[in-house]
């Protein structure tokens, strides 16, 4: 089965109101009409609406960085799906690491939103990945399997097209220590199996699974290369253009 690749910016807490805007304009010019694969970019939530003016007529999507489980009321400083989509987000990001191991945020929480998200029309981008400590103890398969079982709980093999699996291993998210393909590889052809497990065949053909950690214009192509790779969530280098660029092209 082939599958389109997908290549995420997460811009995570940078950029500014007008930097935001300039990024976005330098992708569109560089990358807007690449149809050969999927691109997105998610921006600081607050920066979403100009971002969006920005990419319009544009072939990059947008994307929230995080949201919460409830339509509205008393939730101080959280964003529901409704509003993302209000401004334009196709995609959400759940299940960030630093959502995970900084905010402190658990499976089930994680699959609450993923859950309401799809309820409520969004594709989503599920992040997944072990600590440094957990792959020297042999437990990445362990930890991966219970983020992705827990995290789609009760999600049914007919949504499984709006979701996006990105296996980042922490020790390489921001580090510039990337995994290498053959290491992403083995992770992603087990994930695929597990999906083929939880759902059937055909879920696991389609899902695209991205890698991400580090991923640079320099080693994109090869990681993209490898059989169960689909793509990227990239971080610091979806902060240059050049370089978001530059990963997209190595996909082509
Ligand atoms: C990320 O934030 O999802 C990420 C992979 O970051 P970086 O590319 O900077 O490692």
């Amino acid at each position: 089965m082939s599958r389109k690749l997908f290549i995420a910016g997460n811009w995570k807490m940078n950029t500014s109101q007008a930097g935001s805007v300039d990024l976005a304009k330098a992708l569109v010019e560089a990358i807007g009409s690449v149809d050969k694969v999927d691109m997105a970019v998610c921006p600081p939530a607050v920066y979403l609406s100009s971002v969006a003016d920005a990419l319009s007529g544009s072939n990059i999507a947008l994307g929230g960085q995080n949201v919460f489980y409830q339509d509205n009321g008393a939730f101080t400083g959280e964003l529901s799906t409704a509003m993302l989509k209000d401004v334009g987000c196709k995609y959400v990001i759940i299940g960030h690491s630093e959502r995970r191991h900084v905010i402190g945020e658990s499976d089930e929480l994680i699959n609450r939103k993923v859950v309401k998200s799809l309820a409520d029309g969004m594709s989503v981008i599920l992040c997944v990945g072990e600590l440094l400590e957990q792959r020297q103890a042999d437990q990445t398969s362990e930890v991966v399997t219970r983020q992705i079982k827990i995290g789609l709980e009760s999600v049914h093999a007919a949504d499984m097209a709006s979701i996006t699996i990105a296996y980042e291993p922490v020790w390489a998210i921001g580090t510039g220590v990337t995994a290498s393909p053959a290491q992403a590889q083995e992770v992603h052809a087990m994930i695929r199996n597990l999906l083929a497990e939880m759902y059937d065949e055909s879920v696991a053909d389609a899902t695209i699974i991205q890698y991400g950690g580090s991923v640079k214009p320099s080693n994109a192509a090869e990681l993209l290369g490898q059989s169960d790779i689909d793509g990227a969530l990239v971080g610091g280098a979806a902060l240059k253009a050049e370089d978001f660029a530059g990963i997209v092209q190595a996909g082509m």
